[in-house]
């Protein structure tokens, strides 16, 4: 089990958890938080972080496993307040060639349009 969970200084989500930036702030429970996408590519576009550093979600799920499934559960519930009945798309970029830009996991949810696959 990965223990290495210390907030990193440099990251921007951890400094969006420790309120340094300013964020567009949705949801938030005991382990995470999620606010809006700075460049939303969805009607709705929220990206659920936990509050711990992993540098993606591999890393989470093997350092704080039930953490991760707190980020699907605080899914479901943005889901329900952004009316997104008709589903929603949930997004793991989990490394350089998956377009990971972002090294602090992070669950994208995009909804209120219809989605096309594949991906891209
Ligand atoms: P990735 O490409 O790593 O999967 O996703 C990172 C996401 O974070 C991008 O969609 C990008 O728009 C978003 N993002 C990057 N910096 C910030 C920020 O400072 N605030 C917010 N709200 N979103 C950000
Ligand atoms: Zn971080």
């Amino acid at each position: 089990m990965s223990t290495d969970a210390t907030a990193d200084p440099e990251c921007i989500f951890c400094k969006i958890v420790a309120g340094e930036i300013p964020a567009d702030i949705v949801h938030q429970s005991p382990t995470t938080i999620a606010f809006r996408d700075l460049e939303p590519q969805a009607p709705t576009h929220v990206l659920v972080i936990p509050r711990s550093h992993y540098p993606d979600a591999a890393a989470l799920a093997q350092g704080e496993p039930e953490t991760a499934a707190h980020l699907f559960d605080a899914a479901r519930e943005i889901a329900g307040a952004e009316g997104l009945g008709n589903g929603y798309r949930m997004v793991l970029n989990t490394g350089a060639d998956a377009h990971q830009t972002v090294f602090h996991a992070h669950l994208h949810v995009l909804g209120g349009r219809s989605m096309g696959w594949p991906p891209g």
